[in-house]
C-alpha cells in the first residue's frame, strides 16, 4: 500500500479522500489554492502545501505545481477526485513519468474514454448497447451528413467529440438545417475544446440517465456495483441522484451489467469507472464513461456497503480486486441530494460566511460536507457545498427520510437551494419514480 497520497482537489471530495486514506494507514498531504487556506480537510492533513492563487487554472490545474508538492513532500501517489485534472491524460502521463502512480486509468485508456468518438467504438466492439448514430466523425460533405441523418432518422443530435459538462452539443430536426447545426457544432467545439471532430446520433426523446458503476484492477477482475439514476437534471448538471435506478427492465439490466464488465476487461480498466447511459423504453443506449469517481458514488457505497474510495485506492496500488460479484448485493435504497451555495430560484452563486451549520443525522442519514460554522465559500468554485444522502429499506422510506433530514439541515449566512429540493423530494412525479431527464426543467419551467 501507498505510505503517503497527495489529494490534488479541494471541498468535499477531498475531504472524502482523506478519510479513506486514513483508515488504509496512508498519510495524506492536501495541496490549496490561497483562498482555501482553512479547508477542512487541509486542516486535517498530515501535510498540506499552497499550489497557487485563486484561479483554478493557477491552482488546481497546474500541473507542474502538483508535481513539484509531490515531490517536496515526498508522496507515492495522487488522487485526483473528480472535476480538475481527474480526467486529463496528460496529467496522468506526466504522473508516471514523473514516477509516481495516478489513482485512476492509464493515461492511454483516459484518452481512448475522453475521446467519445473513440469510446463509442471501443464500447460498440465489446458488446455494449450504443445510440444509433454515425458510427465515427462526420465527414466534411453536407450530402453525406443528410444522407447519415436520413438513416438514423430526425430528429439527431450533433455532439463534438471532445465534448465535455454539458456543453458541444446541438438538437436537429429537419434535413434543411442539419447542414449549418454541423458547422456551428464545429466550430463551438473548437473554440471550447480546440477540436472541431463531431458525430450524429439519434436524439432519444423521453430518456432517463442511468449510469452502471463498475471498479475493476487491471488484471482481468471486475465488479459492478449496479445502477444509478440520475435523471434530474438542469443544465445537464445531475441535481438529485439514487441508488439502484428504480423501474429497470431486470433482463436489459442484467444484460448491460455484463456488458460492462466485459468492456472493462477488454479494454484493461483499473480503478472506478462510470458507464453512463440513456434508457429509454427499456433499452440502454451508452452515451460516455467517467473514467474516475464520481459526485454521486455515496449512493452506491449506501446500498452495497463497498468504500469505492478505499477499493479505489486499493486496485490502483496493485492489489487484486477482492470484491467478489456474488458478494455484492442491493440492500435497500439510497439518495442523493446537492446542496448548492445558491439562489433557489434564480439559481445565481451564493458565496459566502456560513454563520451557522447543523448536519441532519441519524440512522441512514450520511453528509459529505466541509461546511462548519465560520466556513467562507470561495466564489472561485463549483457551488456545490454539500452532499444529503439517506438510506432505508425501500425508496419511499429514504425519500421520506430524506425530508427529515433537509428539515433538520442548517446552513445560515448564504443563499442554498434546500428549499428547492425539499420541493423535489416531495414531487408526485418523482415519487412515483422514473421520470425523464427534461423533467425538471419543465417543472421549472425552463
Ligand atoms: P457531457 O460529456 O457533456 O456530459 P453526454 O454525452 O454525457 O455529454 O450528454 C449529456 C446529456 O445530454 C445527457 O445526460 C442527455 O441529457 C443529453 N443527451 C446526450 N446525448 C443524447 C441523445 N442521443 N439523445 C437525447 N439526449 C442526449
Amino acid at each position: 500500500m501507498f505510505n503517503k497520497v497527495l489529494i490534488a482537489n479541494r471541498g468535499e471530495i477531498a475531504l472524502r479522500v482523506l478519510r479513506a486514506c486514513r483508515e488504509l494507514g496512508i498519510t495524506t498531504v492536501a495541496v490549496y489554492s490561497k483562498a482555501d487556506r482553512d479547508l477542512k480537510h487541509v486542516r486535517l492533513a498530515d501535510e498540506s502545501v499552497c499550489i497557487g492563487p485563486n484561479a483554478s487554472a493557477d491552482s488546481y490545474l497546474n500541473i507542474p505545481a502538483i508535481i513539484s508538492a509531490m515531490e517536496v513532500t515526498d508522496s507515492i501517489a495522487v488522487h485526483p477526485g473528480y472535476g480538475f485534472l481527474a480526467e486529463n491524460a496528460d496529467f496522468a502521463e506526466q504522473i508516471q513519468k514523473s514516477g509516481f502512480v495516478f489513482i485512476g486509468p492509464d493515461a492511454d485508456v483516459i484518452r481512448l474514454m475522453g475521446d467519445k468518438v473513440s469510446a463509442i467504438q471501443s464500447m460498440k466492439k465489446a458488446g455494449v448497447p450504443t445510440v444509433p448514430g454515425s458510427d465515427g466523425p462526420l465527414p466534411h460533405d453536407p450530402e453525406a451528413c443528410v444522407k447519415i441523418g436520413r438513416k438514423i432518422g430526425f430528429p439527431v443530435i450533433i455532439k463534438a467529440a471532445s465534448g465535455g459538462g454539458g456543453r458541444g452539443m446541438r438538437v436537429v430536426h429537419t434535413e434543411a438545417s442539419l447542414w449549418t447545426s454541423v458547422q456551428v457544432t464545429k466550430a463551438e467545439a473548437k473554440a471550447a475544446f480546440g477540436d472541431d471532430t463531431v458525430y450524429m446520433e439519434k436524439f432519444l426523446q423521453n430518456p432517463r440517465h442511468v449510469e452502471v458503476q463498475i471498479i475493476s484492477d487491471g488484471q482481468g477482475n471486475t465488479v459492478h456495483l449496479f445502477d444509478r439514476d440520475c435523471s434530474m437534471q438542469r443544465r445537464h448538471q445531475k441535481v438529485i441522484e439514487e441508488a439502484p435506478a428504480p423501474l429497470i427492465n431486470e433482463e436489459a439490466r442484467q444484460k448491460v451489467f455484463d456488458s460492462c464488465i466485459k468492456a472493462c476487461n477488454a479494454i484493461g480498466y483499473k480503478g472506478a469507472g462510470t458507464f453512463e447511459f440513456l434508457y429509454e423504453d427499456g433499452h440502454f443506449y451508452f452515451i460516455e464513461m467517467n473514467t474516475r469517481i464520481q459526485v454521486e458514488h455515496p449512493v452506491s457505497e449506501m446500498i452495497t456497503g463497498v468504500d469505492l474510495i478505499k477499493e479505489q485506492i486499493r486496485v490502483c496500488a496493485g492489489e487484486k480486486l477482492s470484491l467478489r460479484q456474488e458478494d455484492i448485493r442491493v440492500n435497500g435504497h439510497a439518495i442523493e441530494c446537492r446542496i448548492n451555495a445558491e439562489d433557489p430560484t434564480t439559481f445565481m452563486p451564493s458565496p459566502g460566511l456560513v454563520s451557522n451549520f447543523h448536519a441532519p443525522g441519524g440512522l441512514g442519514v450520511r453528509v459529505d460536507t466541509h461546511l462548519y460554522s465560520g466556513y467562507k465559500v470561495p466564489p472561485y468554485y463549483d457551488s456545490m457545498i454539500a452532499k444529503v444522502i439517506t438510506h432505508a429499506e425501500d425508496r419511499k422510506s429514504a425519500l421520506k427520510r430524506m425530508e427529515g433530514a433537509l428539515d433538520e439541515l442548517v446552513i445560515s449566512g448564504i443563499k442554498t437551494n434546500t428549499s428547492l429540493q425539499m420541493d423535489l423530494v416531495r414531487d408526485e412525479a418523482f415519487i412515483d419514480g422514473g421520470v425523464n431527464i427534461h423533467y425538471l426543467e419543465k417543472k421549472l419551467g425552463l
